[in-house]
């Protein structure tokens, strides 16, 4: 891995003292850009589960994420990681083609299903789990180091800030002061509450009205690096992906009024219990639902999730700052929630050093920068989401049509025009941080 080199601090202003709260992909990737520029800084990652989490499939890396990744340094190690896949074809239920899509601009950050960067998220998170680990040698060897420390299996069960600090009580029961405390504890942040309130934190979280459920089942011989999107009748619908890879990504999306009731009510229960609910709304689906269905019981990564936005009116309160989902998750269907929380991490590290330590200053100057990219990241085209999950039989027709027609005479390279998505249109560049010592 070659990361830009890590410089000695030449900044009079104090180091901080740093906690972050989770090691999903934006924490880690803070942790990168904070010790690059300063490597005075004390930053202490904390992680609710006992290991990184590796679960998760395909994200995609878009539009302003990828010079930021390039200024780190990563590209080369994403390149090694992308998943190879070459589009995406819309089925009906006997596997038989009838669009098909291709593969869209990375670059634009336009909405499509395939992007050119495409990664598992446990290969992105361990990406960058390690390249904050090797920012930290670094730091080390240079003799000036604060450090970085990475602690499992631990959570915040309260704080108290002041003018000056924050007070942590950690779940082991250590207590701890800091000068500042990012959330980055995903879409349904519990840092969110605890600083801004459970009303505030309820307000800002933005359903869709879908649940999602996601895991892997063997890939059967023949399966083609095509993606595969299957509608039924009752707002379902079944995603699989495959690439180059040894497994079958499948994913499940529910937008049945009932079930997902039930499964809005059923989060903290045992995930068996919630995967009978999964396999009673897909069973008579139709297509491949048996094979889906029955890999529900032998997989072992199942993760699933309410899909929603976060619309925080700031993503700041005092000294705890909100990062990636936990502040702006833009959610899974503009494709751009992963971009959006390394940039975020970006911003957050580039205004801290631009103000010199000077915490409330920065985080005022990270909601302000960080706005116009939140809104258009978190901008959906409307009707694109009820789209894909129509309810009757008649409106799964005139889907599968609709899309035969647009991939047949090209339309979707239109469609791009009639749902304005690209992200780079309304002139949002990523700015320039001298003070984070990253590549130019
Ligand atoms: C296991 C998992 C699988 C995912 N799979 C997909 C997927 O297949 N497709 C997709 O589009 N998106 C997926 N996501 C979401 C995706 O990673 C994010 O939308 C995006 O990358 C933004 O990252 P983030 O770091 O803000 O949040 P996340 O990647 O969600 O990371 C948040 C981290 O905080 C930790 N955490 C949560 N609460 C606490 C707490 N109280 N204390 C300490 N730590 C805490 C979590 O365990 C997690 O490691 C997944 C997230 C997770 C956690």
């Amino acid at each position: 891995m070659s990361l830009p080199a890590l410089r000695p601090s030449s900044s009079l202003a104090n180091p901080l003292n740093i906690l972050v709260i989770g090691a999903g992909v934006a924490g880690p990737a803070l942790a990168y850009f904070l010790q690059s520029a300063d490597p005075r800084h004390t930053i202490t990652i904390i992680e609710r589960s006992p290991s990184l989490r590796m679960a998760g499939q395909q994200i995609d890396l878009k539009a302003e994420g990828l010079p930021v990744l390039r200024k780190m340094g990563l590209m080369d190690n994403i390149k090694k990681s992308l998943v190879a896949e070459t589009g995406l074809a819309m089925v009906d239920p006997n596997g038989k083609p009838i669009a098909h899509f291709g593969i869209v601009d990375a670059a634009k950050g336009t909405v499509g299903l395939t992007s050119e960067y495409e990664i598992m998220r446990g290969d992105l998170v361990q990406v960058l789990y390690d390249a904050s680990l090797a920012q930290g040698v670094k730091a080390k060897e240079l003799g000036q180091a604060g450090g970085l420390t990475y602690e499992f299996g631990k959570t915040v069960m309260d704080f108290k800030q002041d003018n000056d600090g924050v007070d942590v009580t950690f779940s082991d029961g250590q207590e701890k002061r800091y000068d500042l405390v990012v959330g980055a504890d995903g879409q349904t942040s519990r840092t969110r509450r605890q600083a801004f309130g459970q009303e505030a934190s309820d307000e800002a979280f933005k359903s869709l009205g879908i649940h999602t459920a996601y895991y892997s089942v063997p890939r059967l011989e023949g399966e083609g690096g095509l993606a595969n999107l299957y509608t039924a009748p009752g707002r379902r619908c079944i995603l699989t992906r495959m690439g180059d890879r040894p497994m079958t990504q499948v994913y499940l999306f529910n937008m049945n009024a009932t079930s997902t009731e039930r499964l809005k009510k059923m989060n903290k229960e045992p995930i068996e219990k919630q995967k009978e609910v999964w396999a009673e709304t897909f069973k008579d689906a139709g297509w491949q639902a048996d094979r889906f269905v029955s890999g529900l019981d032998t997989c072992d990564d199942f993760y699933t999730h309410e899909i929603a936005q976060v619309k925080m009116k700031e993503v700041y309160k005092g000294r705890v700052a909100l990062l990636g989902d936990a502040g702006y998750c833009p959610s899974p269907f503009t494709g751009l929630g992963t971009t959006l929380s390394i940039v975020g991490a970006y911003l957050l590290a580039g205004e801290l050093a631009r103000h010199g330590n000077d915490v409330p200053r920065a985080l005022q100057a990270y909601d302000k920068v960080a706005r116009p990219l939140i809104d258009e990241c978190q901008h959906l085209p409307t009707g694109l989401v009820g789209m894909f999950l129509p309810s009757s039989r008649l409106g799964v027709w005139i889907f599968r049509n609709s899309m035969w027609a647009l991939s047949t005479f090209k339309i979707n390279e239109m469609m791009h025009r009639v749902f304005p998505e690209d992200t780079s249109k309304a002139g949002w560049k990523v700015p320039d941080y001298p003070e984070l010592n990253l590549l130019s």
